[in-house]
């Protein structure tokens, strides 16, 4: 009976209190003053677009969770020199709306995409052409390709802390093992490769047989283009 009693008065108690404001002592006594919390400051606000939004969408923009990792951004490629001063991801509108779909796929599954390339413009494959001039590697900048047009994106699957899924081979590299043909990996490789291309394939864009990474997005239908982001 005597618990039942400490109980019911504790219970009171404490109902009494709700409505009750806290005393300055206890607030006083809280480790972080409400002051601190009020500093907290805002996040800073997103800068307009320095670009032609109607022409091009940057993919960061578009898709905050998005992994942008543009090798030719770095001297960590096959010229082994850097060819854009700096890394930012760009499509022709629709063929960036066409991966947000897959990334939103991607995602479902734990998983995400990491660009390695996307929009490469015109004089960046001249210099690159400049480097290399043989056709089995460089796509000469008067025919131009899909990438100079805005419409061809390089890319790999993450997992959903950022680590590459096993795709055979490095990104660039050129042998058969990069073939999405060649058939003697490991059936996880074949199976992660497999998933990529489906899913960019559901949502339109084309895959090639010699680069496992590489897609265009024949819809965007633009065409080859000089324009060169800026870094500020
Ligand atoms: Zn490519």
């Amino acid at each position: 009976m005597r618990f039942f009693i400490t109980f019911f008065v504790s219970f009171f108690t404490l109902l009494s209190c709700q409505n009750e404001p806290l005393p300055t002592a206890s607030l006083n006594a809280f480790p972080v003053s409400l002051d601190t919390v009020q500093e907290i400051p805002e996040p800073l606000p997103v800068a307009p677009p320095d670009y032609d939004t109607l022409q091009w969408t940057e993919l960061d923009r578009l898709l905050p969770d998005i992994i942008i990792d543009l090798k030719y951004a770095t001297d960590s490629n096959f010229v082994g020199e850097q060819m854009y001063a700096c890394a930012r991801a760009f499509l022709r509108p629709e063929a960036a709306a066409a991966l947000a779909k897959v990334q939103s796929e991607m995602k479902q599954k734990g998983l995400n995409l990491k660009i390695l390339d996307a929009y490469r413009p015109r004089p960046v494959q001249q210099r690159l052409w400049d480097k290399v001039p043989d056709r089995r590697y460089v796509t000469p900048p008067a025919k131009g390709s899909m990438h100079n047009r805005g419409a061809a994106v390089d890319l790999t699957l993450t997992d959903a802390v950022g680590h590459e899924l096993d795709m055979g081979t490095a990104y660039d590299f050129f042998g058969k093992e990069a073939w999405y043909t060649y058939r003697d990996h490991p059936q996880d490789v074949l199976d992660n490769r497999k998933l990529l291309r489906e899913t960019m394939e559901k949502y339109g864009f084309r895959g090639i047989r010699t680069e496992w990474w590489h897609f265009s997005f024949p819809g965007a239908g633009a065409g080859l283009s000089d324009w060169e982001w800026g870094c500020e």
